[in-house]
């Protein structure tokens, strides 16, 4: 029995790791908070979790590229269209039951109904279509700085230095309205900071590579050394990926401790904003917990939470990173090597889900703009809630996936119900933590996605032989 116990513990071993982890982060955060570190110190105590960060993200560009490219490269036209499809309603209608679960929570529960906010700041009457688009751009070009043009929107700049080093630091704009003819309020401008190595124009390489797939297949005998090519490459990174997973506890540790330290007043954040973190985590609880196994279970007829279990260990990295893309590599491993899903399911799906399919985010984005009407006391009517809804899944499509991308895409839904943008603010305080949480539904919602476009595509994937055939065929 005592040689059983030993067994199930070497084979969870970084499973218990990664628990260990989570749970020392948060009370060696608690206990260093108390020692008033300074800016610098903290910079040195982040550092073994930035050097996590780093090491995800270095592998996010080969791993989308080779994996997406060999994915594709060996399915028939028939079987990537098939998967596409499977994969698009799946995201599509998953993200949208996310959005009426929170709009249904936020709805019920009120929590900003108790908060009164003054109605000052009218209305921004900004065009949705041309913040959307801003957003996609945003996406694809990166720049360092986010201008969400709404029309006659004047938009400010407010740095916050990260304490990682100085060149990581940069501008983004977040829309601060005010008229032309109006001196701009500078108690309304707040500042928002995103890594720079988080600007990485994922999307654009999703793109790229899926068109170089698609038409490495379409070349037949030529194109066969370039599908070997990125097909060893891709088998390459995940050994590379599997050597960063042993780091991740530690890594994951000084993150979630560094992020305690760094936490302004815990208890002033909780009091005011206590019901609405509850309605987003009850939200998200009952889309993790309930929806998303249930799906599964209805569709592939096996135990969802057996798979989930299997996925854990990129479940609890996301929580660690609060970011889908810097997660990837593990939810690569979790879904290939412990679940067994086909290869050429999770190199296609996973990557394309990762950047579009985001169910926590959206859920998040509908219950943040509706809590800000409710606290301005504006009523929602039946317009406003479609408005709300649409735009939610679009702000979740549209956000990329780095921590805290959903707080800059939800200015297209407070533009949407004539909210200010600079509401955001009022929610910043706790969305770090929100983040995280909704970060780990996103990263559910891809891995039961490929389980379940593995299994409706089951028979287009049987008439095409599996990856390695291919690579004893090439020899
Ligand atoms: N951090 C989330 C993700 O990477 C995106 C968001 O901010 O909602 O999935």
């Amino acid at each position: 029995c005592k040689q059983k116990t030993c067994k199930v513990a070497k084979d969870n071993l970084l499973l218990i790791l990664l628990v260990v982890a989570l749970g020392l982060g948060i009370g060696v955060g608690a206990a260093v908070r108390s020692a008033n570190l300074s800016e610098r110190e903290q910079m040195y105590f982040r550092f073994p979790g930035d050097l996590l960060m780093r090491m995800l993200k270095a592998l996010i560009i080969p791993l989308i590229t080779s994996s997406l490219i060999s994915g594709l490269a060996g399915l028939d036209a028939k079987a990537s269209g098939k998967l596409g499809l499977y994969a698009i309603v799946y995201y599509m209608s998953t993200t949208l039951i996310a959005v009426l679960l929170g709009i249904l929570l936020v709805s019920t529960i009120k929590p900003g109904s108790r908060i009164n906010i003054e109605s000052e700041g009218s209305a921004d009457k900004g065009n949705i279509a041309d913040s959307f688009l801003d957003l996609i751009s945003y996406n694809l070009e990166l720049n360092h700085t986010l201008d969400i043009n709404a029309n006659k929107t004047v938009h400010y700049i407010q740095t916050k230095t990260y304490q990682v080093p100085r060149e990581e630091a940069v501008n983004i704009t977040v829309g601060v309205n005010c008229t032309e003819d109006v001196t701009p309020n500078p108690d309304a401008i707040y500042d928002f900071d995103v890594r720079k190595e988080d600007g990485m124009n994922v999307l654009g390489l999703v793109v790229y590579s899926v068109a170089m797939g698609i038409v490495i297949s379409r070349l037949g005998e030529i194109g066969r050394p370039l599908y070997i090519f990125f097909n060893a490459f891709a088998e390459a990174t995940m050994v590379l990926v599997t050597a960063v997973i042993w780091y991740s506890p530690i890594g994951i540790l000084f993150l979630v401790a560094s992020e305690i330290i760094e936490m302004e007043d815990p208890v002033g954040e909780l009091e005011s904003l206590g019901l609405y973190i509850a309605t987003v985590m009850t939200g998200l609880a009952i889309h993790g917990i309930i929806i998303l196994p249930l799906m599964y279970f209805v569709i592939v007829r096996k135990n969802p939470y057996t798979y989930l279990y299997r996925t854990l260990q990129a479940l609890l990295t996301a929580l660690g990173t609060a970011s889908s893309s810097a997660t990837l590599p593990v939810t690569y491993r979790c879904l290939e090597e412990n679940n067994h899903v086909d290869p050429r399911v999770t190199r296609f799906v996973l990557p394309v889900g990762a950047t579009i399919n985001m169910d926590g985010t959206a859920l998040y984005e509908a219950v943040a703009a509706i809590f800000i009407a409710q606290m301005r006391g504006i009523h929602l009517n039946a317009a406003n809630i479609v408005a709300a809804s649409i735009t939610s899944t679009l702000a979740s499509v549209g956000a990329a996936s780095v921590p805290q991308a959903g707080i800059v895409t939800m200015v297209i839904v407070l533009t949407a119900l004539g909210l200010p943008a600079d509401d955001v603010t009022k929610i910043l305080a706790v969305d770090w933590m929100l983040d995280r949480f909704r970060t780990m539904v996103n990263v559910e919602g891809d891995s039961i996605g490929a389980g379940i476009v593995e299994h409706l595509a089951r028979h287009e994937l049987r008439r095409t032989a599996p990856v390695e055939m291919y690579i004893e065929d090439g020899k």
